[in-house]
């Protein structure tokens, strides 16, 4: 790979099929895979990664909005897409984008039925979501003599599949509250079937569901962060590789003398003569505040540069005493070696965030 000439997200398409091959491995060879390509393919470009899981057969997109739904289609993609959090002001639109709308409300149920009578539709796809514990979007189980009652006006819409999400897939010491989620969201499945009278796909798995509960991977699954690189565990992100490296250069290098200060409200005072590198990447572009003073570090010719001060919006400054390194040089903020989780952990946070938060202004780059 050539050495980065200014900020970059390089995205590893190798590393991703590597990952897509990986979860697919651990499925029935009839269950179907969703790859969720929310937020920007969590970062990394969505259009790029759909297009590249559309080559692999992907069964499935999900996006958070219609609006990213749109940008897919926009893209040339073909493939089905979910909209998990849709909004109905913008249902007209997710109509005309073949975009199949998550229901988790009587209100959502309604407005949706309303949008497909006044656009003619008929049996258009949708996928109903029930709460089984998370408390965050979905109908709860006594809902269903409702939700049968409304389909049974309607013959605008068919239900496709019904699906509900984990709270705690990731953390063994909740396998008992998980466990209970798959068994209620089983017998939700059953009622449902016995009330409306056909049976939708079922789905509950995200990605560390289907690396902990082989038994709930039912007719699909739905991952995210494991096609990026990974597992929310350390046995599973060595199974993973993490398909985006963020890098930068070195702006400019300052020799900083005893009791001098660097950046914003002279947060750092230097106890000594220091060498600092100043890198055109700061709070706007994801790197936010909570990793300054110390906390976060950049990696400079394989060692470890700590950032100096505050946080700046668009630089950072880091302290590059010890490393033998010159204006131009490459930095990288994370890759395969030294990961997103592992910057995440500097400051107190989750993989997710820091590959979502890099900012749209950055450029990225493909490894085919
Ligand atoms: C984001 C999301 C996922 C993907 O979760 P990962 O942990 O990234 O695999 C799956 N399902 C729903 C409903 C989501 O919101």
């Amino acid at each position: 790979m050539p050495k980065a000439q200014e900020t970059v997200l390089e995205i590893d398409l190798k590393a991703l099929k590597h990952n897509f091959q990986y979860l697919k491995s651990k499925l029935q060879p009839s269950t179907k895979f969703l790859a969720v390509v929310k937020a920007f393919g969590y970062g990394s470009d969505a259009c790029k990664i759909a297009k590249y899981l559309e080559t692999l057969h992907v069964d499935y997109f999900a996006v958070a909005y219609i609006n990213e739904g749109i940008a897919l289609r926009k893209a040339g993609i073909k493939t089905p897409i979910l909209v998990l959090h849709p909004q109905a002001v913008n249902f007209k639109a997710l109509i005309e984008n073949c975009l199949e709308p998550s229901l988790y409300n009587a209100k959502i149920l309604k407005e949706f039925i309303t949008a497909t009578s006044i656009e003619n539709q008929k049996n258009y796809p949708v996928h109903i979501k029930f709460n089984t514990g998370l408390n965050r979007l979905g109908f709860w189980h006594n809902d269903i003599n409702f939700i049968n009652k409304t389909l049974s006006l309607t013959k605008t819409i068919t239900v496709k599949s019904i699906f509900s999400h984990l709270a705690a897939s990731e953390d063994l010491n909740e396998k008992p509250f998980t466990t209970n989620q798959i068994k209620d969201f089983k017998t939700i499945a059953k009622n449902f079937e016995k009330t409306v009278g056909y049976k939708p796909m079922l789905h509950i798995c995200n990605t560390s569901g289907i690396l902990n509960y082989p038994e709930a991977h039912l007719d699909m699954v739905r991952s995210g962060i494991g096609l990026y690189g990974f597992g929310n565990s350390e046995i599973e992100n060595k199974n993973l590789k993490p398909i985006a490296s963020l890098k930068t250069i070195i702006s400019q290098i300052h020799l900083i003398e005893k009791g001098e200060s660097v950046g914003y409200n002279r947060a750092y005072k230097s106890d000594g003569l220091q060498k600092t590198a100043t890198l055109p990447i700061g709070h706007a572009d994801g790197i936010g505040r909570q990793y300054g003073n110390g906390k976060g570090y950049v990696i400079i010719k394989g060692q470890k540069a700590p950032i100096v001060g505050n946080v700046c919006m668009d630089m950072i400054m880091v302290n590059i005493t010890d490393i033998d390194c010159k204006e131009g040089d490459e930095v990288i903020l994370f890759d395969a070696n030294t990961t997103a989780e592992d910057l995440a952990e500097t400051a107190n946070t989750i993989s997710y965030e820091v590959i979502t938060a890099v900012s749209q202004r950055i450029k990225r780059t493909f490894i085919e």
